[in-house]
Order: C-alpha cells, then sequence, then structure tokens
C-alpha cells in the first residue's frame, strides 16, 4: 500500500510534469501535435461537436516555440492563424461546419445565428441551433463557456471577462435560448473553460465595488472585498501615522466562480456544470495567458456547434 506521503509526492510529480489536461469531468483529444480539451457530458452527446483548445502545436511561432494560435495578431501571419483553424477543426471532425466568431468587445450583446453570418458580428455571445454552424469565442485569460440543450437541439458560446461577467452575459445568453428555442435551463448543460484563476486575477478595488453593488453574494468571488477605506492591518509596520497609509489597491477576483454562480441562478443544476481549474496565468505551458505575456500572446478558441451542413456557406472573413 503506497503511503499517503507517496501518493502526494507523485501526484505533485503529475502536477508539474504538464501533461493534466484532462482531469475529472473532462477528457484530452490529442492528434496532429494538438490537445484539445473535451467535457465528458457533452462529448457523449451524438449530434454535438465542441472543443477548447490549448497552446501546443500548430504553425504559429511564438518566442521560437510552435503554438497554435487561433486569433489574428499583429505578431502572426494571418495564413498561420488560418492553417491553425483549419488543423483545429480537423482534430474536432468539424471541417464540414462554417466557424462562426464575434467581434469581441467585453459587452452583453448576445447574437443569434440563423444562417452563416457574411460580416463579423459584434458581440460577446452566439447561439443556434442550426447544424453546420460552429460557434466560437476567443480567449487568452477571459473566461469562455459553452452551452448545450440536449433536449431542444440548441447550443451557445460565451466570452466573459471581468466587464462582461459584470453585465450578466452568460444569464442573458440563456435567456436567448429560451426565447428563442424554448431551452429549459434545468436541461442545460454548462462548460466553464480555463481562464485566469482566483489565484493569478488582480483588479482593483473598485472593480470589486462594482460587483458587490450588483451582487449580494460578489464577496465569495473575491479573495477580501475591500472598499480601500478599512484600516490597514499591518499599519504598525510602517512610521506612518493611523489614517495616512496608501490603502490596499487591487483584490484577487475569481470569475469562474462569479459566473458559475450566474448559472445556478440562472436554473442550472450544478450536476450540470463542469469547471475547468487550469489557470491561464499559472499555466503559460499549456494555455495563453494576455495579461501574463504582456499581450503579445496567442488566442485559445472554445466551439460548440450542431453537426451538418449549413443552408449556404460564405466564410467569415475576420
Ligand atoms: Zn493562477
Amino acid at each position: 500500500m503506497p503511503t499517503n506521503s507517496a501518493k502526494r509526492t507523485r501526484s505533485l510529480r503529475r502536477k508539474k510534469s504538464g501533461c493534466a489536461l484532462a482531469s475529472k469531468d473532462w477528457t484530452e483529444r490529442k492528434a496532429r501535435g494538438l490537445r484539445i480539451l473535451q467535457v465528458c457530458a457533452l462529448a457523449k452527446i451524438p449530434w454535438l461537436i465542441h472543443g477548447l483548445s490549448s497552446r501546443p502545436g500548430g504553425v504559429s511561432e511564438l518566442g521560437g516555440e510552435k503554438v497554435l494560435n487561433l486569433g489574428f495578431a499583429e505578431w502572426d501571419a494571418r495564413e498561420n492563424v488560418l492553417e491553425n483553424r483549419r488543423r483545429f477543426q480537423s482534430v474536432l471532425h468539424a471541417e464540414s461546419l462554417t466557424l462562426c466568431g464575434l467581434s469581441q468587445i467585453h459587452s452583453d450583446v448576445v447574437q443569434l445565428f440563423n444562417a452563416p453570418p457574411s460580416v463579423s458580428c459584434r458581440g460577446d455571445a452566439s447561439t443556434t441551433n442550426c447544424p453546420g454552424l460552429l460557434l466560437a469565442v476567443q480567449t487568452a485569460d477571459c473566461v469562455p463557456i459553452l452551452l448545450a440543450d440536449p433536449k431542444n437541439r440548441a447550443v451557445a458560446a460565451v466570452h466573459a471577462g471581468w466587464r462582461g461577467t459584470l453585465q450578466r452575459i452568460v444569464a442573458k445568453a440563456i435567456g436567448k435560448m429560451q426565447m428563442q428555442f424554448g431551452s429549459k435551463p434545468a436541461h442545460l448543460l454548462a462548460a466553464i473553460g480555463p481562464s485566469i484563476g482566483g489565484c493569478c486575477y488582480e483588479v482593483g478595488t473598485e472593480v470589486a465595488s462594482e460587483f458587490r453593488s450588483q451582487f449580494p453574494n460578489a464577496s465569495e468571488w473575491f479573495d477580501e472585498l475591500r472598499t480601500g477605506d478599512e484600516p490597514n492591518p499591518l499599519q504598525w509596520l510602517n512610521m506612518k501615522p493611523p489614517g495616512h497609509q496608501p490603502p490596499p489597491q487591487n483584490v484577487l477576483l475569481d470569475l469562474r466562480k462569479a459566473n458559475r454562480a450566474q448559472l445556478l441562478d440562472a436554473g442550472l443544476r450544478a450536476q450540470n456544470i463542469v469547471v475547468s481549474d487550469l489557470c491561464t496565468a499559472c499555466r503559460r505551458d499549456l494555455l495563453f495567458s494576455h495579461r501574463k505575456e504582456a499581450g503579445t500572446t496567442g488566442r485559445l478558441m472554445s466551439v460548440i456547434g450542431i453537426k451538418g451542413s449549413s443552408v449556404s456557406s460564405s466564410p467569415q472573413k475576420s
């Protein structure tokens, strides 16, 4: 029988080896040098295609490393991104689906797609019940959320940074699914993908105050909800008289917790919500982090769609 400490060492080693893309509720598809994250519960649905990309593989070069950058960027050639997208879709067996991205603007705008859009649409979530469309959101720290309605055959993809989370983008995407497809929240499956974790996501106290004004349970998503007015507990360590210390500037925000809470509030069942514990900032070997890589990094893509071919297919320009 292995001792507890031997078990602990082994699990630590596994963590450090960088192989831990899959974990409970998640599975990994490896092909052509790519490593794609999938949700076990979604992978079982026969008409559904979905996947969340990771960093390794691809033809883009970033700091001497080959990466799967799926977003157009100044540092990367357009044809590299298109080739990466082709490979990503091919590994998912989604070549026949039309990729439907968004011009993401940190808003609460939800687009409904009934056909492949001919121009790029502005917004941060999209939903459809049309076969042949592959809804996509791009992230590099923000939270990607995929939604599936197995009863009514409808899907949605959501991009939630702190602004989108504050504006309840995921709840609004669910509202759109209810309105358009008659989706019942209790039947929906949700996957919250890799994003910057509560371990690394520092925001100003003004962001905490905005959340607190919008959500009664907001304090559960911050390491400490400070307004900046509280007395500094380490006051005695510096020589300044009381009342003259600089107020604490930052707090840590757990965006995944905040979005999970919104899903529960919307009526989703806890057992139907899967949350990745991968932090983009901690795991730059596997993911992209806009913050930790000072803006020069790639984009991850999370996609979801219904198998089949779309009515008309005019490939999107951006
Ligand atoms: Zn982290």
